[in-house]
């Protein structure tokens, strides 16, 4: 026998229905890349999202269409999370921090119909323009006044004058909550980035999940400030958590050092801040350099990377806002766990909640984690046996968009993660090492393939690793280790030169190691952890 209840399709639609309707005066505000903060409400977005379907029917684009975004944390991003996936197009958000052609490549492979874009990346959008010919609107996230002009690029459109043009009267479709809502790509190890595509299924479930209280535990009474970025992973799903919820949300734009953060926090009451480590270490120093306390600030959320003890003690016991470690990736929507104690822990002594709290946490509903061995047999739940960290779920990725090699990235249903991780008796988990070798720079993945193609590329180099060394500031910084040709010579400014132009200034290696050889296993493949622990105690110059 079946369910006799109603079938309705979970739908983005729905989210920003429920927040016009329940929450319509809660307000959205954000620090523009004009320098100004502009105030709207949740009412408005839904306005003018509706404003953008209609937009998006003008240009006659389909369902499932792509429609790329370049763009900060703000109301109008916001605006086309909505407008676009609820009329039943795909959002594609798109790194902005990539190399042009990588930001290229990504938008071509998406096949992005439309391109919106903030003011600041015309000179990546001018790098890109021709290379994208199957992008037929290029909007500009701007009132139609301060439109810049540029022969280079025809046939600009103001979003404002865009937008301002349609009626805000629109009936979302029905959509089959299977259907595609959004894609993200990750940072490719291998070859190109693969995308991961959203439903509007996985996106409500995971922002149910999410908001609930044993994960972010948001409510109307929430000022919520998402430092982590729209444009990956879907800041961690805020934008559709917080419209169940009702926050307030306050976006930070493209100030994201810590006076400025600092500032709008206590500005606009903010409660709950979600960001990267490097990002709260930019925001502590700031603080602690000016004797500053957080007036409203009560938790935060801190993920992407592991969060170091000594953080979650200063937030805890300096200043009384509690840490919410959280695990995630690309293909887990993002959110897999988030660590919040349990009541019994909440009697621990200090030193002991910390080390509790530098855990990754208990897998969220919806999501089912367990660790495997090398032969594929489960790991126990002892806190002490590590193997690969391996998750299936409502929103955990299935297959790839259109990948490169066509083999299931799933093994026996479980969606391999890529790290090694423990899991203790309560649930709890812990991260210990990525079995891949990438390497994270204030939040940001730099894979240390591409960095070594560059330098095989030189005619004096016969070998080349990169490898990550902690940063005080940035987490890890690459070196890279180069073998050169037998008689061949190549100084380290000369090499370090040769990267200008192939990657963002950001990925360039801090450092180049000359070495005699590289250790090499078995297989053939370079030993980059003998690497790492030659040259553990390397100092990197200061810049
Ligand atoms: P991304 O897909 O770019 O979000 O990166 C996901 C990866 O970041 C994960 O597979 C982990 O290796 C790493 N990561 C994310 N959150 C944490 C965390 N709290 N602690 C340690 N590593 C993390």
């Amino acid at each position: 026998m079946l369910g006799l209840m109603q079938r309705h399709s979970l739908s983005i639609s729905s989210l920003i229905d429920f927040a016009e309707r329940q929450h319509g005066d809660a307000e959205i505000v954000s620090r523009r890349v004009e320098g100004d903060l502009h105030r709207t409400t949740w009412a408005a977005v839904a306005r003018r999202a509706r404003q953008i379907a209609n937009g998006l029917e003008a240009f006659q684009l389909a369902f499932s269409d792509r429609v790329g975004t370049i763009a900060w944390n703000g109301y109008r991003h916001l605006e086309l999370y909505y407008g676009v996936s609820a009329s039943g197009r795909v959002l594609h958000t798109v790194n902005p921090r990539l190399h042009p052609e990588q930001i290229a490549w990504i938008i071509n492979h998406a096949e992005d119909r439309v391109v919106c874009f903030e003011t600041t990346f015309l000179p990546l959008v001018k790098a890109i323009y021709k290379e994208c010919p199957k992008v037929k609107h290029w909007i500009v996230l701007c009132e139609a006044d301060r439109m810049p002009t540029d022969d280079d690029l025809p046939g600009l459109i103001s979003y404002e004058e865009w937008i301002n043009s349609h009626s805000d009267q629109y009936r979302w479709p029905e959509i089959d909550e299977y259907a595609a809502s959004s894609m993200c790509y990750t940072s490719g190890t291998t070859g190109h980035p693969k995308a991961v595509v959203y439903s509007h299924r996985s996106t409500v479930l995971h922002a149910y999940a999410s908001a609930l209280p044993n994960a972010f535990g948001l409510s109307e009474r929430d000022s919520v400030l998402p430092a982590v970025p729209m444009f990956h992973v879907n800041s961690w799903g805020l934008p559709y958590s917080t419209a169940i919820a009702g926050c307030k949300v306050v976006f930070p734009g493209p100030g994201l050092d810590g006076k400025s953060l600092y500032e709008l926090m206590e500005s606009e009451g903010v409660t709950l801040a979600a960001g990267v480590p490097t990002v709260w270490q930019g925001l502590l120093e700031h603080v602690k350099q000016n004797g500053l306390r957080f007036s409203t600030l009560n938790r935060t959320v801190v993920g992407g990377a592991a969060c170091p003890p000594a953080m979650i003690q200063v937030f805890q016991e300096g200043f009384g806002v509690e840490v919410l470690h959280a695990w995630g990736m690309t293909e887990l929507s993002p959110i897999g766990t988030v660590c919040s104690l349990k009541n019994n822990q909440l009697n621990l002594p200090p030193e002991e909640q910390v080390k509790l709290r530098a855990k990754q946490g208990r897998a969220l509903y919806g999501i089912e984690l367990e660790i495997f061995d090398e032969l594929g047999k489960l790991l126990p739940h002892d806190g002490k046996a590590y193997g690969s960290l391996m998750a299936r779920g409502h929103w955990v990725v299935g297959e790839y968009f259109r990948p490169d090699d066509l083999s299931s990235s799933l093994v026996n249903g479980w969606f391999p993660t890529g790290d090694v991780a423990t899991i203790d008796g309560d649930g709890f988990v812990q991260i210990t090492d990525r079995n891949k070798d990438m390497i994270k720079s204030g939040g940001e993945w730099i894979s240390s393939i591409e960095i070594e193609n560059i330098a095989m590329a030189h005619p004096s180099v016969q070998m080349a690793a990169c490898i990550g060394i902690k940063h005080p500031k940035w987490d890890e910084r690459p070196i890279i280790c180069v073998v050169k040709r037998p008689g061949a010579e190549v100084t380290r400014e000369e090499l370090l030169a040769f990267y200008e132009g192939k990657v963002s200034k950001w990925q360039i290696p801090d450092d180049v190691v000359f070495l005699d050889s590289i250790p090499m296993g078995a297989t053939g493949k370079m030993l980059k952890t003998k690497l790492r622990e030659h040259l553990i105690n390397h100092r990197l110059p200061q810049t």
